[in-house]
């Protein structure tokens, strides 16, 4: 579904992404595990369009999307959750989910979906008339994850979905982007918390500064002395 083949990603002089490639298929939850400054958000907004590679290409579909604009690249079908959430804080809840939709113009699928996210996320229901920047750190990861979803993506590009949340908070999150996952959108999850992601992901690259280092099922990479050492805290 998704093919990133040799990609260079540069910030003025400061490469930071080096050669990189990776694939996801359909249906698939691949998590993407690093350090700080690994390039993790680099690589997802190169993928969302926000950021152009120097060098390789970005295929999606069949078709290259690498130097499309991003709003043509989610009209595609790929959303971008951003690191930090970054929801309109002055808006209301539900007026945040309408933006998701913004490029879309079928109204009756439009509503369907909405009442979809409500059920996914029952306390954006209880609030969807607060403004946005007064809920807790947890909601506001939930109605990021509710506008992505309002765009009705096939592919799904989550970054950091679990900083700063209560570890309750974060199992609660996970389990939702299991369950969206079965419903049939592919996720691509950017993640520190290797054990969280490792534990719903199918497959799983390791990156570090700017390059991938390891790569294989989750399982096998739960399992490998190297990723325990450096990024399950010894487990
Ligand atoms: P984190 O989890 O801390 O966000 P990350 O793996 O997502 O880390 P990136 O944010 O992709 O890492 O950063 C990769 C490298 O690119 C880092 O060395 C960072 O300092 C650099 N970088 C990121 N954004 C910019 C920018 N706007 N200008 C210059 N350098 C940047």
């Amino acid at each position: 579904m998704l093919k990133v083949n040799d990609i260079d990603v540069y910030y003025g002089n400061i490469q930071a992404l080096k050669g990189i490639s990776l694939e996801v298929n359909e249906g698939e939850i691949v998590t993407l595990i690093g350090a700080n400054g690994a390039g993790k958000s680099t690589l997802l907004k190169t993928i969302s369009g926000l950021l152009k590679p120097k060098k390789g290409s970005v295929e999606y579909l069949g078709s290259a999307i690498d130097g499309k604009a991003a709003q043509s690249i989610v009209k595609a079908g790929i959303s971008h959750v951003p690191e930090g959430r970054r929801v309109f804080s002055n808006m209301t809840v539900e007026e945040n989910l309408e933006l998701g939709a913004y490029l879309r113009k079928d109204r009756d699928g439009i509503k369907k979906d909405m009442a979809h996210v409500y059920e996914l996320f029952p306390r954006l229901f209880e609030r969807h008339k607060q403004l946005s920047g007064t809920l807790s750190g947890g909601e506001q990861q939930m109605l990021a994850m509710g506008r992505a979803l309002m765009a009705k993506p096939k592919l799904i590009l989550m970054d950091e979905p679990s900083m700063g949340l209560a570890p309750l908070m974060v199992k609660n999150i996970f389990n939702i982007i299991e369950m969206v996952n079965k419903e049939g959108v592919t996720v691509l999850l950017v993640e520190q918390n290797a054990h969280m992601a490792l534990s719903v992901a199918h497959r799983a690259y390791v990156l570090e500064t700017g390059k991938i280092v390891l790569s294989g099922s989750a399982k096998e990479l739960q399992e490998s002395d190297e990723v325990k050492a450096a990024y399950l805290g010894g487990l």
